[in-house]
């Protein structure tokens, strides 16, 4: 029965559409270190059952791994580079075939360069889905360089707090999975000088490209959580990606 329904070309058509519309809220998240896009994208998951894709998360469990590739990887993280496009699109494409990401997803660290959003876009086409909106997060550097030097993580489950702005209920220890929180290395401010100088380079192409798509939409980022999570969502009924 299924076979003969997929035969018939009318009907595979519809069907088609049917399984590729199931396929909704196809997000990128763009901004500059300390931005708090990876908290913001954490929150949009619990809400619509999404994956949150992060490159960072993908790369430091190859380090957690502890194979040669993740030995590599944490030397270049540490110092603030940014990690070659073809081990990162190796990762990122292994990624979005796995079958949670069929009901959309939330980009988080990815694209980072023009040669990345290039290959997502050929990506995208290849699969039939497409990126319904790019968020572009945007606050001052002083906002950003506070953020960042406070930001902890949770060593087990990936929980981003902060030291100021997003406590855990007792210090050091993640609320959700009781691991231990830590500040990553890259945190430090040298090497977040370094990533933002990178980022003007390397990521400002990458708006130019979704510009030029008219994907992009601007979220003023320098405000509370509180105010800047409810503020996406608007965004995202405005432009009628969500009901
Ligand atoms: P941040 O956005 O604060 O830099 P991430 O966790 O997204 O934090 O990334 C940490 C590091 O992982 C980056 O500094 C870079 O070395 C590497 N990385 C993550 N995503 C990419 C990517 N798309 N391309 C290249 N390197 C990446
Ligand atoms: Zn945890």
């Amino acid at each position: 029965m299924f076979f003969s329904i997929m035969q018939n070309p009318m009907i595979f058509k519809t069907f088609e559409l049917i399984v590729f519309q199931a396929s909704f809220l196809n997000l990128v998240f763009i901004g500059k270190q300390g931005v708090g896009k990876g908290t913001y994208a954490q929150r949009l998951k619990t809400e619509f059952g999404i994956p949150q894709i992060s490159t960072g998360d993908l790369l430091r469990e190859e380090i957690k791994s502890g194979s040669e590739l993740g030995k590599k990887l944490e030397a270049i993280m540490n110092s603030g580079s940014l990690v070659p496009d073809e081990i990162v699109i190796k990762m990122f494409e292994k990624r979005i075939q796995q079958g949670d990401a069929e009901k959309g997803f939330i980009l988080d660290g990815f694209p980072r360069t023009e040669n990345q959003a290039k290959t997502l876009d050929s990506l995208m086409k290849k699969t039939r889905k497409k990126i319904d909106l790019v968020l572009n997060f945007i606050a001052p550097d002083k906002v950003l360089l506070e953020r960042l030097t406070g930001r902890r993580q949770c060593r087990q489950c990936g929980t981003i707090y902060h030291i100021k702005n997003v406590r855990p209920k007792i210090d050091g220890i993640c609320d959700k999975c009781s691991g231990q929180l830590y500040q990553r290395d890259d945190d430090k401010e040298e090497a977040i000088r370094k990533r933002w100088g990178l980022y003007e380079k390397q990521t400002k192409p990458v708006l130019s490209f979704y510009k030029k798509q008219k994907k992009i939409v601007e979220i003023d980022a320098s405000k509370e959580v509180s105010e800047i999570y409810p503020n996406i969502i608007k965004t995202l009924k405005s432009k009628k990606i969500i009901g």
